[in-house]
């Protein structure tokens, strides 16, 4: 299994500054942030991409959305923000271990950023 960037910075191999952590994830600063604000929900076991979850992963993926909702509001852009899941190499996703991106700050275009 190859690791990819995220699992790096969850074990601490790459230091990189969290804004939130518990059991099952963290919230990182993109490091090529699309807008003000703009950051990287993160669950600790290392899953592909959203369309390898099961129905073991309801819970962590609830999980997930509530604390990327709970960033949003402790960022102030809960009034008007954006999550996304890039899925697949075609769907955009460049770092094969799921993420929820958190986007806000400004105001957003209808298609793309
Ligand atoms: P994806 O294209 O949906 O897979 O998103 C991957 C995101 O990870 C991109 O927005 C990258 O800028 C971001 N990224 C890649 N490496 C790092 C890093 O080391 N720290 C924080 N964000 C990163």
């Amino acid at each position: 299994m190859s690791t990819t960037i995220f699992a790096k910075i969850i074990s601490g191999e790459i230091p990189a500054p969290k804004i939130y952590e518990d059991e099952h994830c963290i919230v990182i600063n993109d490091i090529a942030p699309q807008a003000p604000v703009h950051v990287l929900v993160i669950p600790k076991q290392p899953i592909t991409m959203l369309t390898e979850t099961t129905a073991s992963d309801e819970a962590l993926l609830g999980h997930l959305m509530l604390v990327a909702a709970q960033q949003a509001r402790e960022l102030g852009i809960a009034e008007g923000c954006r999550f996304i899941v890039n899925n697949g190499a075609a769907g955009g996703q460049t770092v094969f271990h799921l993420h929820i991106h958190v986007l806000g700050g400004q105001t957003l275009s209808e298609q793309g950023l």
